[in-house]
C-alpha cells in the first residue's frame, strides 16, 4: 500500500490503539523500484533501524537510538520496501498481552476493549488495522503466533537461524526468532524468501538455503497428513473453538487430506511451561546484564559503581521484569544449577524429542493457537495452574525449544473477535508448512473482523 497512506493511517489508530512507539513523518525508502518498493513495513521496537529510537519497550532503553540496521532491516531495504514505524511490545518481550510495557497498553482495533496479545503487540495491532503490508516481530516462546490468533491475521515464526538476529535486542538468545505477520499466506511466503538466509554476523544463522516456494502454494491438500494435537484440544474449555476446529477437520478431510489425532505425554506437557520459564529467565537475566546505566541504557545517580548500576536497573525495569531477572538468575547461581537450570534443559530436550516422535507419521501438527478469543483488558486473568494454562494457552513454545517452523493462520471468528490455528512442521521444512497453510487458508476463506478505528 501507498506509504504515506500508511503513516497517515498509523497516525489516525494511534490514540484509540497505542500501538507504535515511533511512527516515521517521511517513509524511509532505500530504492524506489525494488521487487516489493509497493510494500510499506512496520518493526517491533526491538529490532534495530540506524538512527530510530529502539527501546524493546523499557525504560532503561527509552533514549537508545542503534547507529546500524539489523541484517533483516537491510534485507528489506534492499527490496525496496518502505519503513514507516516502530511498533509496541511487552517490555523486552516479556509477556504475552501487551499490558506490560513503559510505553502503556496497547489495545486491539477489532476491539478496544480487548487485548491484542503479545509481546509483538503493536504489529499484529497496526495489521488487524489494515495499516501496513508486514509487520515484523519476534517470537521466543508465541509472541508472534498468539497475537497473529487474537488479531485475524498470519504471523509467522521460519526455522531457527533461519532469519539473521543481528540488530535485534534479545529476550533469550536459544528460544529468539525473528518473526512476522501478514495478511495472508502468499505474502509470508514471499517475504520469507527475502528475509532468510545465512549471516556471518550473526553466528546463530543457518547456512541451508530456502529454496523458494512462494510460486508454487497450491489448495491441493491430497496425500497430506495432517495431526491434531490432542492434549491441547483436550483442555480447551470453550465449545465454539472446538467446533470450529472440527469444521475445520472436515473440511480436509472432504478435500482428501489425512487427518490423524496425536497424544503427547502429558507429565512432559505440563512441565513445559514451568521449564520455558527456567530457561527464557535466565539467558534473559544473563543477556541483559549489560542493561545496567554504564554499558548500556539510562543512567541514574549514585555514589559508586554498584549504586549506579542498582540505581539504574531499579528505575529502567518494571517491577514484572525484575521478578523475571531475579528468577532467570536464581536458576543459575551454581548452588542451583543442578536442580534448576540443567534439569530444565533436560526437559526441553525430552520435549523436543517427544515432538520429533509426533512428526514423524504427519506432515504438521495442527491446533487451535489460544483457546479462544482475545482477553479482556480488564479481565479475570487465566489460571496459572490449570491445564488449560499449562498446556492449551502455552504449548507454542514447543516451536522455540525445537526452533521448528510455526506459524498461525486465522481460523474464524467467535463473537466478533478472530481466533488462529497453528501450523507446526519439522525443521528446515518451511515449504511443507506453507503449502498445508496455504490450503487451509483456502479451505477456511475467513471472514475478517471489521475494525472499530
Ligand atoms: N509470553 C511469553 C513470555 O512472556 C512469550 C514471549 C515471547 O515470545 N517473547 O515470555
Amino acid at each position: 500500500m501507498d506509504s504515506k497512506l500508511s503513516i497517515k493511517r498509523l497516525k489516525a489508530i494511534q490514540p484509540a490503539t497505542n500501538a507504535c512507539i515511533t511512527i516515521f513523518d517521511e517513509p524511509m525508502q532505500a530504492m524506489k523500484d525494488g521487487p516489493l518498493s509497493t510494500w510499506s513495513v512496520a518493526v517491533k521496537d526491538n529490532i534495530s533501524i540506524k538512527g530510530e529510537l529502539t527501546t524493546a519497550g523499557t525504560a532503561i532503553l527509552a533514549n537508545y537510538r542503534p547507529p546500524f540496521h539489523a541484517t533483516v532491516i537491510q534485507r528489506l531495504l534492499d527490496q525496496g520496501v518502505s519503513m514507516v514505524a516502530k511498533t509496541a511490545l511487552d517490555e523486552l518481550g516479556m509477556g504475552g498481552s501487551g499490558l506490560n510495557s513503559f510505553h502503556g497498553i496497547v489495545r486491539n482495533p477489532l476491539n478496544l476493549d480487548y487485548q491484542a496479545g503479545g509481546s509483538s503487540s503493536g504489529s499484529a495491532a497496526i495489521m488487524a488495522a489494515k495499516a501496513v503490508d508486514m509487520a515484523l516481530g519476534t517470537d521466543t516462546g508465541d509472541s508472534v503466533r498468539k497475537p497473529a490468533s487474537f488479531c485475524g491475521i498470519v504471523g509467522i515464526k521460519p526455522t531457527y537461524g533461519r532469519i539473521s538476529r543481528y540488530g535485534v535486542i534479545p529476550y533469550a538468545s536459544s528460544l529468539d526468532h525473528v518473526g512476522y505477520f501478514t495478511h495472508n499466506v502468499k505474502d509470508g511466503a514471499i517475504a520469507l524468501e527475502v528475509m532468510a538466509g545465512y549471516d556471518p554476523k550473526d553466528p546463530t544463522s543457518i547456512a541451508q538455503p530456502l529454496e523458494a516456494f512462494s510460486h508454487l502454494l497450491s489448495d491441493d491438500l491430497k496425500g497430506k497428513h495432517i495431526g491434531i494435537f490432542k492434549n491441547v484440544v483436550d483442555h480447551i474449555h470453550d465449545e465454539r473453538t472446538k467446533a470450529l476446529l472440527h469444521q475445520l477437520i472436515e473440511k480436509i478431510e472432504t478435500a482428501g487430506g489425512n487427518v490423524s489425532w496425536i497424544s503427547l505425554d502429558e507429565t512432559l506437557l505440563k512441565a513445559m511451561l514451568p521449564t520455558y520459564y527456567v530457561l527464557a529467565n535466565g539467558e534473559a537475566s544473563s543477556n541483559h546484564a549489560n542493561l545496567n546505566g554504564l554499558h548500556f541504557g539510562v543512567q541514574q545517580a549514585g555514589d559508586d559503581i554498584t549504586e549506579i548500576m542498582e540505581h539504574s536497573r531499579t528505575k529502567g525495569f518494571s517491577r514484572a521484569v525484575r521478578k523475571r531477572m531475579v528468577m532467570g538468575g536464581y536458576g543459575l547461581l551454581q548452588a542451583h544449577q543442578e536442580a534448576i537450570y540443567f534439569k530444565a534443559l533436560k526437559i526441553r530436550r525430552l520435549l523436543v524429542e517427544a515432538l520429533d516422535q509426533a512428526l514423524e507419521d504427519v506432515d504438521v501438527l495442527v491446533a487451535p493457537a489460544t483457546s479462544s478469543k482475545a482477553f479482556l483488558i480488564n479481565g479475570e486473568s487465566n489460571d496459572p495452574l490449570s491445564l488449560n494454562h499449562l498446556i492449551s494457552e502455552n504449548f507454542m513454545v514447543l516451536g522455540n525449544f525445537s526452533g521448528y517452523p510455526s506459524m498461525t493462520i486465522p481460523m474464524g471468528n467467535i463473537d466478533d473477535l478472530p481466533i488462529g490455528i497453528n501450523i507446526t512442521a519439522k525443521a528446515f521444512d518451511e515449504k511443507g508448512m506453507f503449502m498445508i497453510a496455504y490450503a487451509l487458508e483456502q479451505l477456511i476463506d475467513y471472514q475478517a473482523v471489521q475494525e472499530v478505528v
